[in-house]
């Protein structure tokens, strides 16, 4: 063997990465299963039994096409590296760049040489490049540099459906008594049920462990959803836990999908003409858009970023993150169960329920992120940490979102069918039965008028204050309720 190749987790794709050139004949494989990836906090088993059955499976493909694979266990990455090369000799070792500056720091001090990470659509440079351009770093501008420059929904520098954007027309909530078509489930096969049974578990149905389970699931979205993805974006349901959303988000972030497929298979099924230009639109805006932005953001904003906490917040991580039972909250209550049951939920509970509880009750960004890391399925550093300390809480001052995502039991309550079977009443601010989102978002408001009067876009809110007679008792109330909730008990 001449060389050594590092494969990370995120990076299962034999046309991407370090792979793209490998040869069976010259090419060690080497995984490494560290100790700090499976024992080191406390991760959902569903996360685990995801990136490390997918790790296997790929192991087993690439010893199929010829490959010599060596999937190692270590206390750490480099421990595990280490080893390989006292049995096999000291090779040169290669790696497409991590997603991780914490990795591609300990992977570089190791001598290992980095090539060209194309697991995104975006090189590094031109983000940077668009980024340094910019007075505020506005997705909504990333995304239409994107859709003129990968030339996806554009028809003579104009974009197709007449406007840019139709996230007005993607926040309808769920008409009564809607349908959905089932989603798919994966048989386990013998390598995942070894996986399982390692992690003291049940093999997971929920989300497929190979490429061939990928694209199963990928054809299974375009084929019963992305009709349905636009109009109902930002629904919440207690009847239904994925709604229209297309699941992919996993291997989208382990390798095993890379988003020029999914972006291509989209358009070809858009071009047949029965998926309404909100729909297509809405999804290739998460992919080209969000996901590339989030991204060039992580590696534009510096390994600092992960740090901030501008508005000083404190409070220690609620007991309800950890255990629904803790909390009377049916909203919270039924989105922790759902995290627990399967690493995921969609991205508006997780920014306004979840980030949003967190902001409104000063809930320190560092141990709320931290948190996001263990539970989710698709979570990783990249996508986390801008998503949380920039979008979810606002920690960053603002560097990438204008206004803090903060709302009460209202806009839950509008996009949702929480709120009819809650405890709590999200209309009332005041008294025992008033809804702690509502409580709590006016006593945020408050909290923070001096922080932030400057900003237009907080005008309207802020005015909404000053109108409110009953300030004096939602400032009590919401004592009331963050004392509560720090024991579990709202
Ligand atoms: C606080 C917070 C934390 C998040 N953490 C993660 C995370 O750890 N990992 C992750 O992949 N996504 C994260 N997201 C984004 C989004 O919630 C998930 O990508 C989405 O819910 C995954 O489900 P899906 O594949 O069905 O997505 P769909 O709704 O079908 O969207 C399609 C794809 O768009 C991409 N996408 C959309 N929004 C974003 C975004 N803000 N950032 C990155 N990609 C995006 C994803 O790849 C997703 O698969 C987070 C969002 C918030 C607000
Ligand atoms: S009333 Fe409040 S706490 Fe209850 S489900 Fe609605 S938003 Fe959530």
């Amino acid at each position: 063997m001449k060389q050594i190749i590092y494969l990370g987790f995120d990076q299962l794709n034999s046309k991407y990465g370090a792979l793209k050139d490998a040869d069976p004949k010259s090419d060690l494989i080497v995984l490494v299963e560290s100790a700090r990836m499976v024992t080191g906090s406390n991760w959902n088993k569903v996360r685990l039994y995801f990136l490390i059955s997918s790790a296997h499976h790929f192991a087993a493909e690439l010893t199929q096409a010829g490959y010599t694979v060596i999937y190692k266990k270590a206390a750490t990455t480099v421990d595990g590296l280490t080893e390989v090369k006292k049995k096999h000799g000291d090779l040169p070792i290669i790696a497409a760049t991590p997603n991780s500056f914490r990795l591609s720091k300990a992977l570089s001090d190791f001598g290992v040489t980095f090539v060209e990470n194309d697991f995104f659509l975006t090189p590094k440079e031109l983000f940077n490049s668009w980024a340094e351009s910019q007075k505020s770093y506005l997705m909504e501008n990333f995304y239409r540099g994107q859709r003129l420059r990968l030339n996806i929904l554009v028809e003579g520098g104009k974009p197709v459906g007449g406007a840019w954007n139709f996230d007005k027309e993607n926040r309808s909530p769920l008409p009564k008594g809607y349908k959905f078509p089932p989603y798919l489930e994966h048989k386990p096969d013998e390598i995942d049920i070894e996986v399982a049974k390692q992690l003291g578990m049940q093999p997971n149905t929920t989300w497929a462990t190979s490429r061939v389970g990928a694209k199963k699931v990928l054809k299974n979205f375009l084929d019963n959803h992305f009709e349905s993805f636009g109009p109902y974006e930002d629904a919440m349901s207690s009847d239904n836990w994925a709604l229209h959303h297309s699941l992919l988000s996993p291997y989208l972030n382990n390798g095993l999908l890379h988003p020029s497929e999914v972006i291509d298979a989209a358009l070809k099924r858009f071009e047949k003409g029965d998926i309404p230009i909100q729909s297509a639109e809405g999804f290739i805006r998460q992919i080209i858009g969000w996901r590339e932005y989030v991204n060039g953001m992580y590696w534009y904003l510096g390994e600092d970023y992960k740090e901030l906490n501008h508005l000083n917040t404190n409070r220690k991580l609620l007991p309800l993150f950890t255990d629904p039972d803790k909390t009377k909250m049916n909203c919270i209550k039924t989105t922790v169960s759902d995290i627990n049951q399967r690493g995921w939920v969609a991205h508006i509970p997780r920014l306004m329920l979840l980030s949003n509880l967190a902001l409104i009750t000063g809930t320190n960004p560092q141990q709320f992120l931290q948190w996001m890391r263990e539970v989710f399925i698709d979570a990783a550093d990249w996508v986390m940490v801008p998503n949380v300390i920039g979008m979810g809480v606002h920690a960053d001052n603002g560097v990438m979102m204008t206004k803090p995502y903060a709302a009460g039991g209202a806009y839950i309550s509008k996009m949702s069918n929480y709120c009819k079977g809650c405890f709590y009443d999200p209309k009332l601010r005041t008294g025992e039965t008033a809804c702690p989102f509502t409580t709590l978002y006016w006593d945020f408001l408050d909290r923070n008028v001096e922080e932030f009067k400057g900003n237009h876009r907080m005008a309207q809110q802020l005015f909404g204050i000053g109108r409110l007679k009953d300030m004096p008792e939602v400032r009590k109330r919401a004592k009331a309720v963050l004392a509560g909730l720090d024991i579990g008990l709202i």
